[in-house]
């Protein structure tokens, strides 16, 4: 391996604790008004998966004085009772971010749920208002992940415009938007999906990538030997190998030839958490008249 890895590290603290900082002003501002946000999560029936992701929720909102309240739904629940549910919390003055964890009972369609948070509250940016005024330029929420890569990347300095993209993976909600949010940095994108690899296709598109972001939920499918010297590799993936947290790359050997990588963990999901707390503030603005 050549090159000192500890020094090409883009680890997400830094940035998540500048983020947090302003949140946390931003905060104190509101207050002085008499505005105290609060952040909810529904979360319909018991996912072990979810709890460390909602407790580190809970820790960071309350670490920047943020209210955090969680609803816990029985997962028998019926489609009119939640949609009940989150027209009551739209209409709720004292919540000002609403968050629908996933994953939901089959019986409840994410997008019909997702899609009926006002979308003033959406803090992850995930409603079609929220999704089509980022992809017109408007301002809106912006969602949590795709922002959360764009702004690691923007963080490094480097300059963006015309730079190469590969963004690997085409959801909803990092694919597709991050590859948005990169365009609008005046980058040149190619967005990678399946049929990409399974044609052969996806090497070559890695290869030229100055900027390589991976969201594609394999763990290590992108191999270190793709990564063209000096790109930047944004790993966004969170997987399970044996009982270790592992991202979309070849870490080590990626890191070898990258000039900056982030690190699985300790990259891309401590910004995205700070970014929802962002968004809750911003979402308190949102909602004040005028
Ligand atoms: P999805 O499963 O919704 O989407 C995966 C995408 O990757 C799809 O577009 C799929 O293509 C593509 N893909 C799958 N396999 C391959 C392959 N072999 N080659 C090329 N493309 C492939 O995942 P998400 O977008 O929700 O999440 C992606 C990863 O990011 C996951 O590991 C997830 O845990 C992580 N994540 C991290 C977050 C964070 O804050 N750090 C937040 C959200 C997600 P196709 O469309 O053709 O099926």
């Amino acid at each position: 391996m050549t090159g000192d890895i500890t020094s090409k590290l883009l680890k997400g603290k830094p940035l998540a604790d500048s983020i947090l900082a302003e949140t946390a002003k931003g905060l104190q501002k509101l207050k002085e008004r008499g505005i105290y946000p609060c952040l909810c999560t529904i979360e319909v029936g018991a996912d072990p998966a979810s709890r460390y992701y909602l407790e580190n929720q809970r820790r960071t909102a309350e670490k920047v004085g943020l209210k955090y309240e969680s609803r816990q739904l029985n997962e028998n629940i019926s489609r009119e009772e939640m949609l009940g549910v989150i027209e009551e919390i739209n209409r709720d003055p004292d919540i000002h971010g609403l968050i629908i964890n996933l994953p939901l009972p089959k019986h409840l369609a994410v997008s019909e749920m997702q899609w009926s948070i006002s979308s003033a509250k959406d803090v992850e940016g995930v409603t079609p208002h929220n999704m089509g005024a980022m992809f017109l330029g408007a301002r809106g929420l912006k969602p949590c992940t795709a922002l959360a890569i764009t702004e690691l990347i923007k963080s490094t300095g480097v300059d963006l415009k015309g730079k190469e993209v590969a963004v690997i993976g085409r959801s909803n909600i990092v694919g597709k938007p991050v590859s948005m949010l990169l365009l609008a940095e005046n980058t040149t994108i190619t967005i990678c999906h399946s049929f990409t690899s399974r044609t052969g296709k996806l090497e070559s598109h890695v290869a030229r990538a100055d900027i390589v972001v991976a969201a594609l939920g394999v763990p290590g499918f992108v191999k270190g030997s793709w990564i063209k010297e000096g790109a930047i590799v944004i790993d966004a993936g969170i997987n399970e190998e044996k009982g270790k947290m592992v991202g979309d790359v070849e870490f080590e050997a990626a890191a070898a030839r990258a000039s900056y990588i982030t690190p699985v963990p300790g990259g891309v999901g401590s910004v995205t958490t700070a970014l929802l707390m962002k968004n809750t503030v911003d979402a308190v603005y949102m909602q004040q008249p005028g």
